[in-house]
């Protein structure tokens, strides 16, 4: 019998209850046994749905109170030294937290982008000292699963080597650190068996990555051990094909492997070519856990019938292509129009779709008769009633080179836009957004509710924007903005005012830790069908002599944080949201903003996770930003903004977005970026963070002007622009105006230095 699976569900809570729980605890108002109480509300919550829907085998231990990668960590007693932690002492919660955190003086773990997604983990520490068992949770929580669940109860961890190679500070080889680990990995996976566990779910992400010899041998050596366990391990891969690394992975002595069957084909055309061990279970990834369509009853009938010809029942198990944890919970929570919500999938849904696939590959098609002749008919009214605009459509379709390239080459617009500006040397700026008190939000939470009129929010955005524009004047800013008061969220923003987007209310999905976002949904062509930012950039505008930034963000961000369509390719709805954007940017430009900023944060988190699908990816994100950016005149100065300095190994492609100055993340980094560039002869102006945003420590003018002397030693000085390293919505007032008091004051520091050599 083939069986039905699942490999992570959504933790943060239906309604967000584990976030709002963590943060009272943080602020005092919950203590340790609340917080432990919700948490095991929402735990059981989460098997109740899973049991419901029948799987046969319901994960645990991929919840988390922050994040799992954390709780890697904490597993393993890997906490730095400036956390205070007694080594050989169990990890306290407030140690945990304070890893992910940080506070005042000790900076938290770094906070990096899980794969090619928008969930962030914490980055391991490997000069923490020796890894040792700090506590027992994966058995504790398999203990409470199986007291619900009983015998379905299937422990996941994060196996060994993903676990190293996802760190860093690594103070041996990669093959030491995991060699450390080994034992006592070898040791919780017996642990657990000895509590009932039968099979434990070991996820090994890294290996659809591409690896070298040294790290293949790693593995080789790694599951030559941990194969002696006595659970059977179920070696689960997911964001990818395994590719070069099939022969090693299928080589490997564990009782069963996972594959990622929908992210693309290369996966199920090794299968078709090379069959599947004997002695091994196949967990077979055949529902999309990264997008929120409904699966197509037919398609995925067809996948099943190929990997049914390759592997027998006994061999089979059935599930999502990665954890749900990147869906958000329950379609039935929202309130589109019925038509819409029939052709989505949330993790609940997701659920059924497993159960029905595995139903059919046990007692045939025919079982599931009546569910693939009612998506047939769902199918053929979606194809009708699908949103599309023929002008769009046309427009990407006519597109010609001219229409992704300036008329005016970047050195010599550069030249131009000097002129036009006039700005001093070492112009300073911000990144867009500045602080979001309460009463932003509630405004804007009336303003939706409908509770306070048009007039009323606009009047009030208008005076937040006359007040910071005021206060940018009065600290001596030479480029200002009008601080997005009127935006929740970058993309959300603009799913909104955009066609062919649906936004949720109920659609959240963990960024990071507490951190949730809600990503539209693409359902239809994309079209602009009235200006988005126009009216409020024009009257800050109209406040100041000094020029105001229009504050966009960009085509390849807006798909990258929202679900896309699946029936047209990526690169067509990048050109489509390229499109809108271009026509915004026309605009600004027509009613005399002078500099557009295009953000592009996620543009590097967009690469594929496999090096030869880079060069696909690169050419369409590279053209969506230029087809955005590339309409105006040389004197219009287009921006754009990365959250991040890890330019190394894209740096032509960022050259290639032929933005003329583009801000950037710096003050963390050591200024390794600013070498990248000068190697590079890179063409435009650079802004490197002077100011890292993410702390709530003021730096002061020395630090600054530190970081901008490192910047003109490989740099010319008049490409250089001073700017804190990212937006400062989440900071308060009171930490914002002292630093970009010091900022302004470094650029005149360095004024007078230029002017005195
Ligand atoms: N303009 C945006 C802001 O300042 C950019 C944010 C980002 O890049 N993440 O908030
Ligand atoms: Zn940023």
């Amino acid at each position: 019998m083939a069986k039905s699976t699942n490999l992570g569900y959504p933790r943060i809570g239906k309604r967000r209850e584990l976030k709002r729980v963590i943060e009272r605890y943080w602020r005092g108002r919950a203590d340790a046994a609340e917080l432990q109480r919700v948490a095991r509300e929402v735990r059981s919550a989460a098997l109740t749905v899973q049991t419901e829907a029948g799987l046969d085998l319901i994960p645990c231990g991929d919840f988390t109170l922050y994040d799992h990668v954390l709780d890697t960590s904490a597993l393993w007693g890997l906490v730095p030294e400036r956390f205070g932690h007694t080594a050989g002492a169990e990890v306290a919660v407030d140690t945990y937290f304070a890893m992910a955190r940080g506070d005042d003086d000790t900076p938290a773990l770094e906070l990096t982008k899980w794969f090619d997604t928008n969930y962030h983990y914490l980055v391991p520490e490997f000069d923490a000292g020796a890894p040792y068992r700090a506590n027992n949770r994966p058995v504790e929580l398999y203990n409470e699963t199986k007291g619900i669940v009983g015998d379905r109860a299937k422990p996941v961890i994060l196996g060994p080597v993903s676990f190293v190679l996802l760190g860093k500070h690594h103070t041996k080889s990669i093959a030491d650190h995991v060699a450390e680990l080994v034992p006592l990995y070898r040791q919780l996976l017996d642990d657990l068996a000895t509590a009932g566990a039968a099979w434990v779910q070991v996820d090994e992400p890294c290996l659809v990555w591409d690896l070298d010899a040294d790290t293949k041998q790693v593995f080789t050596v790694t599951y030559a051990e941990l194969g002696k366990a006595t659970p059977q391990i179920m070696l689960q891969t997911y964001f990818g094909s395994l590719r070069d690394n099939w022969d090693l992975a299928m080589g490997l002595p564990v009782a069963g492997v996972g594959l990622d069957l929908v992210r693309d084909p290369r996966n199920l055309a090794n299968l078709r070519d090379n069959g599947f061990p004997e002695d091994k279970v196949l967990c077979a990834g055949i529902v999309n856990g990264r997008g929120v369509w409904k699966a197509n009853l037919d398609q995925a009938l067809g996948v099943l019938g190929q990997i049914q010809s390759q592997v027998e029942q006994e061999q089979l198990w059935i599930g999502p292509s990665c954890s749900l944890l990147l869906l958000p919970h329950d379609v039935a929570e929202e309130s589109h129009d019925e038509e819409l919500l029939r052709n989505l999938s949330f993790a609940e849904q997701r659920l059924e779709e497993i159960v029905l696939l595995t139903t059919a590959a046990n007692d045939g098609v025919d079982a599931i008769a009546a569910e693939v002749e009612q998506d047939e008919r769902r199918l053929r009214s979606a194809a009708t009633a699908s949103t599309t605009h023929k002008n769009t459509q046309e427009r990407v379709g006519n597109l010609v080179d001219d229409d992704f390239q300036r008329s005016t080459p970047i050195r010599e617009r550069l030249g131009t836009q000097a002129e036009a500006l006039g700005l001093p040397p070492f112009p300073t700026t911000t990144i867009g957004s500045f602080p979001q008190a309460r009463d932003v939000r509630s405004m804007r939470a009336k303003h939706r509710r409908g509770s306070i009129t048009d007039d009323e929010y606009t009047a009030y955005i208008q005076q937040k924007i006359d007040e910071l524009i005021e206060q940018q004047e009065s600290a001596g800013l030479d480029v200002l903005v009008h601080g997005e008061f009127e935006r929740t969220d970058m993309v959300e923003f603009f799913a909104e005012r955009l066609d062919g987007f649906i936004t949720t209310e109920y659609g959240w999905v963990q960024s990071y830790g507490t951190r949730c976002v809600r990503p539209p949904i693409i359902v239809g062509d994309v079209h602009r069908s009235a200006p988005m930012t126009l009216s409020e950039i024009e009257y800050a505008q109209s406040k100041t002599s000094k020029p105001v930034k229009g504050m966009l963000t960009g085509p390849v961000t807006i798909l990258q944080w929202s679900y896309p369509r699946d029936d047209i390719e990526r690169r067509a709805i990048a050109y489509q949201i390229g499109l809108a954007l271009r026509d915004e940017v026309a605009d600004l430009e027509a009613a005399g903003i002078k500099i557009i900023q295009i953000d592009e944060p996620a543009f590097r988190e967009g690469l594929p996770v496999a090096r030869e699908d880079w060069a696909d990816y690169l050419d369409w994100a590279v053209k969506a930003f230029r087809l955005s950016s590339s309409g105006v005149e040389a004197t219009t100065q287009i921006h754009s903004h990365m959250c991040y300095s890890e330019f190394n190994d894209i740096i032509e492609a960022i050259d290639a977005l032929e933005a003329d100055v583009i801000s950037i993340e710096n003050s963390r980094s050591s200024g390794e970026i600013l070498q990248v560039l000068r190697d590079y002869d890179y063409a435009g102006q650079i802004g490197p963070g002077v100011y890292d945003i993410h702390s709530p420590r003021v730096p002061d003018t020395p630090e600054m002007t530190g970081l901008l002397g490192d910047a003109i030693a490989a740099l010319d000085a008049e490409v250089i622009w001073v700017n804190p390293d990212c937006g400062l919505k989440t900071r308060r007032d009171e930490e914002v105006w002292p630093a970009l008091e010091n900022m302004v004051a470094a650029a005149r520091a360095m004024r007078e230095r230029a002017a005195s050599n």
